[in-house]
Formats: structure tokens, C-alpha cells, sequence
């Protein structure tokens, strides 16, 4: 599976979802935006199995994701995971700090089996990584985990396009592998640890109120098993509005996420106009203001909900909604990229897609 495969259903609402299967890891990389730790919590095996064993292959996410954290701590649930949505046919991918890399013992054999099982693996690498794992490791453990997936492309993240040592690595990386390694290039953000020493203007979502937000198609089962609409860091906040919550993975089943995430009209809103514009078209607001900000207080007019409501249920809106996720869907990677990617790196995505 190819990352432009995988940023094409990324647009696509239920088409995938993320399992946060642990915020233990065992690197410390000073950016890190979910602040984990070897005693970071993680939630117990059963509620990932349930909601993968509730996929039937009329109902089902074409992928999953499985993040941390280190999300290859858990390599036997990852494998089982993997193995189990392939059954229905569900495809697995896994993200990675590589910190296996550094251990000077390589791949043992359960992150084999685990590494074996997915179709895709992102390993995450960038100025505070490198502290951690060093680069020339890095690539080694990469060159053995091409063997074992089919697909496998990184994610680096910098301070802009310019930033002299993202540029560097990009070289250094379509070098080693020829470019043959696709990577998906992204702006460091203030969050987690990197808050106490970085800001920006850069947000990682966009900046515009009329832009829809994308973030808001694929679910995230979180560390406390509470499955939010949303994958971003802003909703796996404390507060957690209602719009944003599709359940409870240790009761709930995929048809039943898949219902809400599909069905909530907020979350509908946010996802065809973005949280400013649904605020100026249906609410008070004058289309101004902090996006995500926004989107966690939508709930508390029922006004808005009322308004959103009526207009998604009209003709009208079911056309407009249509349209729009048919442009969503045709505009696949490239729009995926153009919101959340370094503009300037965009091609990056594409090495080796054929
Ligand atoms: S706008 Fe809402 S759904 Fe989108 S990323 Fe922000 S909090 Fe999540």
C-alpha cells in the first residue's frame, strides 16, 4: 500500500480509523506532541479486538492505522490487529519512531511477525529523532523493514520548507533508497512537549474559515478507549465536546461508529465547511476566530445545531454535501497535502507510485 493510496482514503469520511494503542515509547524526543514516556498510559487489549472483530466485510474501514506513542510496543497486538482486519478485508499500517533501531539488537522476532502483518509502515523521523536514534541506524532498520511490507514511507517534519536541515535530510533520504521511499513532509506544530520552547503562526490545521476540515474523517479509538471523531491533538483535549465523541470502544461496535461518525450533523458541518464558515452561515459568528477553538465550542449553541440540521436534511444541503465529497475524493492526496503538507515538498509523496 502506497502512501498516496493512503492519503486518498485519508478524505474519505470512515474510511479508516486510528487505534492509539499505547502513549508509552520508549524515545524522548524533546518535539514530541503526545509528551510520552515509558509509564505513559495505554488502554487494555480487548476494546481493539472487539471493534476489529465488529468489521464484517459489508461494514468495514478499508485501513487501519495504529499510532502511539510506539505504537510497536504492543508488536503482538499489532500483528493480531492487522491479521484480523485482513480477514474482511481491511488493510493495517502502523507508525513508527524506529526506536528498535537504536537498540543495537535490531528486529526480534515478535516485531518481525508484527512488521510482517501490516501493508504499510510511516516511520516518523526528523531533527529530534535523530538525538534519539541515530540517522545511519535508522536507515539500516529501514532497509530490513522494506523486506517485510509491502509499503513504507516516512514522515518528517520541519521548521518550513527551508528549514537547512529538513532540506539536507530529504536529499540524504532520496539518496539511500533511491527514490523509491515516498514521504509525506509536515511543519512542526506547538504542541505537547515542543510547546515549551516553539511557536508559530503555522497551524496544523488550516488557517482559513472556509476550509473544510478534513482531520474529522477518520476516527481515533484513544488511550483512555473513548473514540473521538477527531485525531488532532486539540480534541484529544480534556474538554471533549459532544460532536467530537462517537463512542465508547469498550461497548460500542464499527457499525455503530461508522453510523455516528457518518450521521452527527455538527461533525457533517465541520467536515463540508470547516468550524468558522458553519459558525458564520448558520450561527452568530462573522467567520473569524481559532479554528479548532471554534469546532470544540459548536456544540454549545443549540441554535447551530438546529440550523445545520435543518439545512443538511433539506435537498439542498444532501446535494451540496454529495457534491462536495465527490470534490473531496477526486481532489484525493494532493488536497490532503495541500492543507496539511509542506506545500514546497508535496511531490515527495509520490516517489515510487506507480
Ligand atoms: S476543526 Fe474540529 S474536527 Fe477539525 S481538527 Fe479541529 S477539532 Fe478536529
Amino acid at each position: 500500500m502506497h502512501l498516496v493510496e493512503m492519503l486518498r482514503l485519508r478524505m474519505v469520511p470512515a474510511a479508516g480509523v486510528y487505534f492509539a494503542l499505547t502513549r508509552r515509547c520508549p524515545l524522548s524526543c524533546a518535539h514530541c506532541s503526545t509528551e510520552s514516556s515509558l509509564s505513559s498510559e495505554q488502554y487494555g487489549d480487548e476494546p481493539f479486538r472487539r471493534i476489529v472483530d465488529s468489521f464484517t466485510p459489508d461494514c468495514r474501514p478499508e485501513v487501519i492505522g495504529m499510532s502511539g506513542g510506539e505504537a510497536l510496543l504492543r508488536a503482538s497486538l499489532v500483528r493480531d490487529l492487522a491479521e484480523a482486519a485482513r480477514r474482511v478485508g481491511t488493510r493495517a499500517l502502523a507508525m513508527s519512531g524506529m526506536y528498535f533501531a537504536r537498540t543495537g539488537e535490531g528486529i526480534t522476532p515478535a516485531l518481525r511477525r508484527a512488521i510482517e502483518s501490516l501493508d504499510h509502515l510511516t516511520a516518523s523521523y526528523d531533527r529530534f529523532h535523530e538525538r534519539e536514534v541515530p540517522r545511519r541506524d535508522m536507515f539500516r532498520a529501514l532497509h530490513q523493514v522494506r523486506e517485510l511490507v509491502p509499503g513504507v514511507s516516512m514522515q518528517l517534519t520541519g521548521e518550513g520548507p527551508d528549514d537547512p536541515y529538513l532540506v539536507e535530510l530529504i536529499e540524504d533520504v532520496r539518496r539511500e533508497f533511491a527514490d523509491e521511499v515516498p514521504m509525506l513532509v509536515t511543519t512542526l506544530a506547538s504542541v505537547g512537549r515542543a510547546r515549551e520552547w516553539f511557536t508559530t503562526d503555522a497551524a496544523p490545521v488550516p488557517a482559513a474559515g472556509v476550509e473544510p476540515c478534513f482531520q474529522a474523517s477518520w476516527p481515533l479509538v484513544g488511550y483512555d478507549g473513548t473514540v473521538l471523531a477527531c485525531p488532532s491533538r486539540h480534541a484529544a483535549a480534556p474538554h471533549r465536546p459532544a460532536h467530537l465523541v462517537l463512542g465508547d470502544s469498550a461497548v460500542d461496535s464499527w457499525p455503530v461508529l461508522r453510523q455516528r461518525a457518518l450521521t452527527t450533523h455538527l461533525l457533517r458541518g465541520v467536515r463540508m465547511f470547516g468550524p468558522l464558515e458553519l459558525r458564520r452561515r448558520f450561527g452568530a459568528g462573522d467567520g473569524t476566530g481559532n479554528y479548532c477553538g471554534t469546532c470544540s465550542r459548536l456544540g454549545d449553541s443549540a441554535e447551530l445545531d438546529v440550523e445545520v440540521t435543518r439545512f443538511l436534511e433539506s435537498p439542498k444541503g444532501r446535494a451540496l454535501e454529495a457534491a462536495a465529497l465527490a470534490v473531496t475524493k477526486h481532489a484525493g492526496d494532493q488536497a490532503y497535502l495541500g492543507t496539511y503538507g509542506v506545500a514546497a515538498h508535496r511531490e515527495l509523496a509520490t516517489l515510487g507510485w506507480r
